[in-house]
């Protein structure tokens, strides 16, 4: 088996990465249990500690296509990252315990978040991302490259409503199903602090808020439509409103043909500051 050393940490990993083994920021132990089929992730999501979650997901293994697409993507890898290490499993979220904003983006690619381990990291869209997050004061640096490389989210989260890199950038309606309880389960003990989602892209969108729904967060507004820089107010039961924004997704496609702009997205980020109060909107 295969060991190439970690680019930040230099500590020897196969591909994909076995849990438990000193993977910066790994949230899974060896014993971590794991989900074989939908019926076991809504099982195993009802855990009602995020830590205990997030390893949990992190270990997944409910949907055949899926796994088998990221581990063979972590055993061949992309030509200019041959000589790392693929994570190779599903990608937990990431960042604060108890933040105000949440943000939400379809899955993890195949080569970014699945060979770093960590959502948004190692690709340009993450690069765009966390430049905006960083003016805007939700991150420490303004890149995000490596697991274990010291970036920061303030007072904030990231997740996808699917949890491992698909083919295509593509998963199946049952695949978005059969993930579906890790992030309601997430939103759920998350609920207490947060204010403000942001969905990235129109999938996103879609799937925060069938998530949130399924959280007990409801709207008034019949089948809210993605823009970006859209707003909708949504309550829980207790009455506690939260604002889901909408921003275009940062990929490649949108970036550099100028559809989503540096400024567009940090006002969508900014009024996000505002909404959770860190700044004037
Ligand atoms: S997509 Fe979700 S449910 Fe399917 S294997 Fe990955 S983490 Fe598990």
């Amino acid at each position: 088996m295969t060991l190439l050393p970690h680019p930040v940490t230099r500590q020897p990993f196969t591909s994909p990465v076995a849990p438990g083994t000193g993977w910066p920021d790994d949230p899974a132990a060896p014993d971590t249990p794991v989900a074989h089929d939908a019926d076991d992730v809504r099982l195993l999501a009802r855990a009602e500690d995020l830590d205990e979650v997030t390893a949990r997901v992190s270990v997944c293994a409910a949907c055949p296509r899926l796994v088998g697409w990221r581990e063979q993507v972590a055993l061949e890898k992309r030509a200019s990252y041959a000589d790392q290490p693929y994570w190779g499993r599903p990608i937990a979220g990431w960042g604060d315990d108890e933040p105000s904003l949440l943000i939400v983006g379809l899955a993890p690619a195949a080569n970014g978040g699945n060979r770093t381990g960590r959502i948004f990291t190692g690709d340009p869209s993450a690069d765009w991302l966390f430049a905006s997050l960083h003016r805007t004061g939700w991150a420490t640096q303004p890149t995000s490259e490596h697991a274990g490389d010291g970036q920061r989210l303030v007072d904030a989260r990231m997740v996808a409503t699917v949890r491992c890199a698909p083919p295509e950038n593509k998963p199946t309606a049952v695949e978005r199903d059969t993930c579906a309880p890790w992030i309601a389960s997430e939103i759920t003990l998350l609920r207490p602090s947060l204010r403000a989602v942001v969905a990235l892209g129109g999938f996103g969108w879609e799937g925060a808020l069938r998530s949130l729904a399924a959280a007990g967060l409801t709207t008034t507004v019949r089948r809210p439509r993605f823009a970006h820089g859209a707003e909708v107010v949504l309550t829980d039961e207790a009455g506690r409103e939260l604002t889901l924004l909408g921003c275009y997704h940062p990929s490649p496609h949108n970036t550099y043909t100028g559809r989503l702009t540096r400024e567009m997205t940090d006002e969508v980020f900014t009024r996000a500051a505002g909404l959770c109060g860190r700044m004037s909107a």
